[in-house]
């Protein structure tokens, strides 16, 4: 076979097997019906700027736009022309990055329009605007995006009950219950009064028991606001020092305050397992522009390597392939039974890296312990083109190691059904 048929072959197949998406953070669909609001993470306006809001803006700012535009850029209340005044100097600069690409491959793809120019971008806002409309959603996921399931973690609640709960799977968000304790949040969402150690574990089986069954996965990216060596602290330890916390937030000595995280996450990842719920974990890469202490990321997989045999019945998902960490990764995922990867968020952050990481991992690690995409989206337009770059990136992976005489084509072949939906099916196998 030809390496151009080899190609097509391999692409085809890409092409027509839907994903399993394991990681989102898609505002619902009546959110979007109702137009922006401040309590709709990142839905500030609905013009073509939209579509730039999440990431994309990160590379605009670093390639040069100031603060004071991109808020602009951001604002309903500033016109789709001027907001392409405020674009037009950056958008050559980030045209090619995964995440610029992504959303120009999801204009592509959606509207039927090459590029965003002076003259397209009226047309994008009004093709955006009137295609919102109740099954929005399962149009340009499931017939646009080739996306079978998604699963959410909901940025503005713990646990999102979902008008679409068959193509909307939730995870259920256990930051405030240890690892970045909060007990305000406790207290206002469970109506417990989370006073003691005791009343803790209460408010944290609050969620489980509500939510528990419905849950695909815990998601967890503590990982943005401290290292992961949870240590393990007794209860006999955590309680006085839980006691003096509910009473007074700002009482406990900083390692202190970390010795009840520690101990609370654990208890997390405990009952996790005892509903059959994977753990996702982030690891790598920040989100955002100016802050990104390379020091505390470089360690997230070694804080992790003590904790991952202790809770052999948990399943770890670590996220974003630990970027740029993910040779890590790779020695990880093959050494410890109840790691799987997720390349969630990594096509888009770098393409070429994930390309070449899907190669590694293939001649290294188990390949039932990889996931391969998840868009991490809160616009669900912009799904699409990163589910083209996935495709794409995928494809060129499972080609290059037929070419380079690893795999032969049809072992190649064989790994698509799995990577993209079947190992999902596997681990995630409670609600799909
Ligand atoms: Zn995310």
């Amino acid at each position: 076979m030809s390496h151009n048929t080899l190609h097509t072959t391999i692409r085809e197949k890409v092409n027509q097997t839907l994903f399993v998406d394991t990681h989102e953070h898609l505002i619902e669909e009546s959110q979007r019906l109702a137009g922006p609001s401040s309590l709709a993470p990142l839905f500030t306006c609905d013009d073509w700027a939209y579509l730039f809001l999440h990431y994309a803006l990160d590379d605009l700012k670093v390639a040069g736009m100031s603060q004071q535009n991109a808020n602009q850029f951001a604002s309903p209340d500033v016109s789709p022309q001027d907001k392409w005044k405020l674009f037009a100097p950056y958008w050559p600069r980030i045209r090619q990055t995964g995440y610029g690409r992504a959303v120009l491959l999801s204009i592509q793809r959606l509207f039927d329009i090459e590029d965003v120019t002076a003259e397209t971008v009226g047309i994008i806002t009004d093709k955006l605007r009137n295609g919102v409309r109740k099954g929005y959603y399962y149009h340009v996921l499931r017939e646009v995006a080739g996306i079978e399931t998604c699963q959410v973690n909901s940025l503005d609640r713990s646990f999102r009950e979902t008008e679409y709960p068959d193509l909307l799977l939730q995870d259920i968000s256990t930051v405030h219950m240890g690892s970045g304790l909060n007990v305000q949040q406790l207290r206002r969402e469970t109506g417990l009064p989370v006073t003691t150690l005791d009343e803790c574990y209460q408010a944290i089986d609050w969620y489980f028991e509500s939510y528990g069954q419905r849950a695909v996965a815990v998601k967890n990216q503590s990982a943005y606001e401290r290292r992961l060596n949870y240590l393990n602290v007794s209860a006999a330890d955590a309680a006085p020092l839980f006691a003096r916390y509910a009473a007074d937030p700002t009482a406990l000595a900083p390692a202190e305050e970390r010795a009840v995280q520690d101990h609370l996450w654990r208890h997390t990842v405990r009952r996790a397992s005892d509903f059959n719920l994977p753990v996702k974990l982030h690891t790598g890469y920040y989100a955002g522009t100016g802050y990104m202490p390379l020091e505390r990321v470089s360690q997230n997989l070694k804080d992790l390597c003590p904790i991952l045999p202790e809770f052999p019945n948990a399943r770890f998902v670590l996220m974003h392939i630990a970027y740029p960490y993910q040779d890590e990764l790779i020695a990880l995922a093959k050494q410890y039974p109840n790691v799987y990867v997720d390349l969630c968020w990594a096509w888009i952050v770098n393409p070429l890296a994930t390309k070449r990481f899907v190669k590694e991992f293939l001649m290294a690690v188990p390949a039932n312990k990889l996931f391969t995409f998840g868009g991490d989206y809160t616009a669900v337009e912009n799904v699409v083109g990163h589910a083209e770059i996935a495709r794409q990136g995928l494809a060129q992976a499972l080609s290059e190691l037929v070419d380079e005489s690893w795999l032969t084509e049809s072992e190649a072949l064989g790994l698509v059904e799995p990577l993209m939906r079947g190992n999902a099916y596997q681990v995630f196998n409670k609600k799909l």
